[in-house]
């Protein structure tokens, strides 16, 4: 798992975004890259600035750093699955459909709330 501070990259957005198919077309990346290196193309980012160059590459990244576009993608980190295992690390309880839960709460038929472990599939 990634470092929870780690700054990603026009790299990381390009194939664990665009390439993995995650991205949802939201535009934030193309709209804050401040040299014109990604286009909408297709409803999807594009390096158009260095047409001989991988689809993942752009030489500000490499070279001096930038980033921002990675930095406003909604679709990076930290996803939902880095966020749970910040929060619980090595405690999880319970894990299943709804994620990661401790208890479930439910009215009993006095009307006041019950605390109970979770039903499993063998119980
Ligand atoms: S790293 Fe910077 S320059 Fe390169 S595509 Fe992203 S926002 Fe644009
Ligand atoms: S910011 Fe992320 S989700 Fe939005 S268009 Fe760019 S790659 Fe896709």
């Amino acid at each position: 798992m990634k470092d929870p501070l780690y700054h990603p990259l026009f790299k990381d957005m390009m194939n664990d975004v665009v390439d993995a198919g995650s991205c949802c077309q939201c535009g934030s990346c193309v709209l804050v890259c401040p040299h014109n290196i990604i286009e909408y193309v297709d409803g999807y980012p594009k390096q158009t600035a260095k047409k001989s160059a991988d689809f993942d590459y752009c030489g500000i990244s490499e070279g001096i750093g930038c980033d921002v576009c990675a930095s406003a993608c909604p679709r990076l980190w930290p996803r939902e699955i880095h966020l749970r295992d910040a929060e619980f690390r090595g405690s999880r309880p319970y894990e299943g459909i709804f994620g990661v839960y401790r208890n479930i709460l439910w009215p009993a038929p006095s009307g006041r709330i019950s605390r109970s472990a979770p039903r499993t599939a063998e119980s």
